[in-house]
């Protein structure tokens, strides 16, 4: 699963669809309604921006996941989106979790950056609970004393979780990482300890991105990542 941060315009968006299709991603990333930590940055271009992943859907045959960031949004979040993104700040978010577990569309949640497994694997209980059981859960990194990284990537997350769930456990080394120099390597790890899956930040122009420019992969770097797991992975 690949593409950028946020959806900035129709043009930015398809070009980084094509560049990551190209290169074998099955599933387009890119948030809409975006769950900023400050009030004064970019907050998305919300209804615009699902109109815009349609149409990468429609030209680039991707399937689409996008952030549902409230349960005032996730009505409209799921008419465009193939997979609903429920972010770390909203791992607790209980009444989104229940709304996401009454929707026929499959739930990406990600772990909160200060939340155990097991509160991880409760909130997943939540969706569940409602009657949705296509739940993928994601290790996005935590906060540690560590402060090399934006967040420190749990690897042994994905293999605790193996022992007390079927889920499937995807990772997303972006976030963990807040730089791109380390986004590979983490992939590299992701996958050798068993993750069904990664969701990377691409940007075909990072150093003007509207957010997480630092994080995102040049189209070079995302091709050589895809090379390098596909070998890992079989
Ligand atoms: C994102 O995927 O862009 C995002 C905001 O992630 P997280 O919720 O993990 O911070
Ligand atoms: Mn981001």
């Amino acid at each position: 699963m690949a593409g950028p941060c946020a959806i900035e315009s129709e043009e930015q968006a398809l070009t980084i669809a094509r560049i990551v299709k190209r290169h074998g991603a099955q599933v387009f990333r890119g948030g809409a309604f975006k769950p900023r930590t400050s009030p004064y940055s970019f907050q998305g271009l919300g209804e615009d921006g699902l109109r815009i992943l349609k149409k990468v859907r429609e030209e680039t045959g991707l399937l689409i996941v996008t952030e549902a960031t409230d349960h005032t949004n996730i009505e409209l979040v799921e008419e465009y989106a193939d997979i609903i993104q429920v972010g770390a700040r909203n791992m607790q978010n209980y009444s989104l979790l229940r709304r996401a577990g009454r929707s026929a569309k499959p739930i990406l949640l990600k772990r909160g950056f200060a939340a155990t497994i097991e509160e991880l694997l409760m909130s997943a209980e939540y969706i569940m609970a409602e009657g949705n059981t296509r739940v993928i859960l994601c290790e996005r990194g935590i906060r540690t004393f560590a402060d090399n990284t934006r967040n420190t990537l749990d690897l042994s997350a994905i293999p605790s979780i193996k022992e007390v769930s079927h889920l499937p456990v995807v990772v997303d080394p972006s976030h963990a990482a807040g730089r791109r120099e380390y986004v590979i390597p983490l992939s590299r790890g992701a996958i050798a300890v068993g993750a069904d899956g990664i969701l990377v930040e691409v940007h075909h122009d990072p150093l003007h991105a509207l957010s997480d420019g630092r994080q995102s992969l040049y189209a070079e770097q995302f091709a050589t990542l895809m090379k390098e797991i596909k070998f890992l992975a079989r």
